[in-house]
């Protein structure tokens, strides 16, 4: 990939933005349609890609890299008209004998870096927004994930034009020489790190950005907690894929009173989901690369094992594991875990977890367990997060109808539904003047005017 080649592409692009097909709201539902029905036609290869990389189980590969793409395409194709209406708003009165207006406006060439974790998914998603709101786009989906980066340069290459949507695969230096180029949006997923690099590039060009990352997101099983149901849905959400999911629950923060009883099941639920030797399981991930091994196995070191600890450098795989006795100080409460080990602190006041989770960067998640209103509204209205659930782990990400995205060192900007579509369009405001009439109020010479301005502007609303 040379630079001469990408600037060439990305100047096909700009063509074929101002030629202004992509303003026609059929053409955007009959790519996002063409899409479709590319993955659908895809679907083996994904899931062979998806394994080839992560070893990730078909389940999984189907429920958070291709069917949660669906509702996606099928809620944009079905809203696109009414989400991309101008919108005419009411005037204020020092305007008046104008009318006001509001225009979903497509920025132009957008580019679209994905992470290794869910490769597919968190590369296509926001193209089906960037797609709805009418833009072109350059995908950069991971080089650590490189079969289903190959798979999905295919799926494009082979269904749409590369003046129209292009892939770009490679690692960090091709990143850097596609980040030469002035891009109308950038829309990046991926570490809080990398996040930085991404916006100080973007800021060259004063290009906007939104920042999907990651961080440490807390899980608080409060002493009133449904505990069965607690531990299944915190062990869903921490061991799918391995742990390698940016809204895991990263650590645990449960109420002294209920901990041991919480911890007891907790590990049973484990043994149900994984068995006795989750090495066996087919429903269990592997870690994506060595790296990747040694830093996950480096955070066991702090606090004492209680259930699981077993790795396998050859296969890469870690297996569940609990870590009781943490301290704030561990490695392991000190960076984003991204893998299967659960530490777990205990708390006596729900004011203790509060001031954990607020003293440390603003986490992607936070997750809640208690039957108490009262509590639900304590934690909601103090720890500051991306998003969350209660009484549930990860599923909000899942839904077109919740914006997703961070805060602080967890990223900027949302999308998923009309989120997305609002995240990919500028909002031009275009104000219309009658010619009925034309008040010399404003205009120079202004004499003494400013006293009748001075009374105007008491009474307008
Ligand atoms: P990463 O930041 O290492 O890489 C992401 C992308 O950036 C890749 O395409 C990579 O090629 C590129 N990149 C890496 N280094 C670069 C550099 N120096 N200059 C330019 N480009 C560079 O992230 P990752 O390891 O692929 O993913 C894991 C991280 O992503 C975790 O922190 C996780 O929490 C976060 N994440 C966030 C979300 C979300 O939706 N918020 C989703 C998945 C992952």
């Amino acid at each position: 990939m040379t630079f001469h080649y990408i600037t060439r592409i990305i100047q096909k692009q700009r063509e074929f933005f101002a030629g202004g097909a992509t303003r026609d709201i059929s053409f955007r539902k009959k790519q996002l349609i063409l899409l479709e029905k590319a993955i659908l036609k895809n679907e083996r290869a994904i899931m062979d890609a998806l394994h080839e990389d992560l070893r990730k189980p078909e389940f999984e590969s189907y429920a958070a890299e291709i069917g949660i793409l669906y509702p996606e395409i099928r809620t944009a194709v079905k809203n696109i008209f009414s989400w991309a209406r101008t919108r005419k708003v009411s005037t204020p009165v020092l305007h008046f004998l104008s009318s006001s207006y509001v225009y979903q406006e497509p920025y132009g060439v957008a580019l679209i870096i994905g992470p290794w974790n869910y490769p597919f998914q968190l590369t296509i998603a926001p193209l089906i927004a960037a797609m709805a709101a009418g833009n072109c786009a350059v995908l950069k989906p991971s080089e650590l994930s490189p079969a289903t980066s190959h798979v999905i340069a295919r799926i494009i290459s082979e269904n749409f034009d590369p003046s129209y949507i292009a892939v770009f695969e490679g690692g960090v230096e091709e990143t850097k020489t596609l980040l030469q180029e002035k891009f109308d949006y950038i829309f990046f997923t991926g570490g809080t790190a990398v996040g930085k690099i991404i916006m100080n590039a973007a800021a060259q060009n004063l290009t906007p950005v939104t920042l999907e990352l990651g961080g440490k997101s807390p899980t608080i099983v409060h002493r009133d907690a449904h505990l069965e149901y607690a531990a299944k849905r915190i062990a869903w959400g921490k061991f799918f894929n391995a742990g390698q999911t940016c809204l895991a629950p990263d650590y645990l923060l449960v109420h002294q009173e209920v901990k041991n009883k919480f911890i007891e099941i907790f590990k049973k639920t484990i043994t149900t989901f994984y068995g006795e030797d989750p090495s066996k399981s087919r429903d269990y991930a592997r870690i994506i690369n060595d790296r990747h091994f040694a830093r996950v196995c480096a955070l066991m070191k702090g606090g004492n094992i209680i259930h699981g600890g077993g790795t396998d450098p050859v296969e890469r795989y870690i297996a569940p594991t609990v870590i009781d006795n943490v301290s704030l100080e561990d490695a392991i409460m000190k960076e984003e875990i991204f893998g299967p080990l659960m530490p777990v602190l205990a708390y006596d006041d729900i004011a203790q977890p509060l001031s954990i989770i607020n003293s440390m960067p603003r986490p992607l998640a936070l997750y809640l367990f208690t039957k108490s209103r009262k509590i639900e509204k304590h934690v909601l209205e103090r720890a500051h997060f991306g998003g969350g659930c209660i009484n549930d782990t990860v599923s909000h990400v899942g839904s077109t109808t919740l914006p997703f995205g961070g805060i602080g060192d967890s990223g900027m900007g949302r999308y998923h539904g009309k989120a997305g579509f609002d995240t990919f369009s500028h909002q031009r405001s275009i104000l219309k003047r009658s010619n009925l009439v034309d008040m010399k109020l404003r205009y120079p010479p202004y004499g003494n005017r400013v006293k009748l301005l001075q009374k105007l502007f008491k009474f307008i609303g």
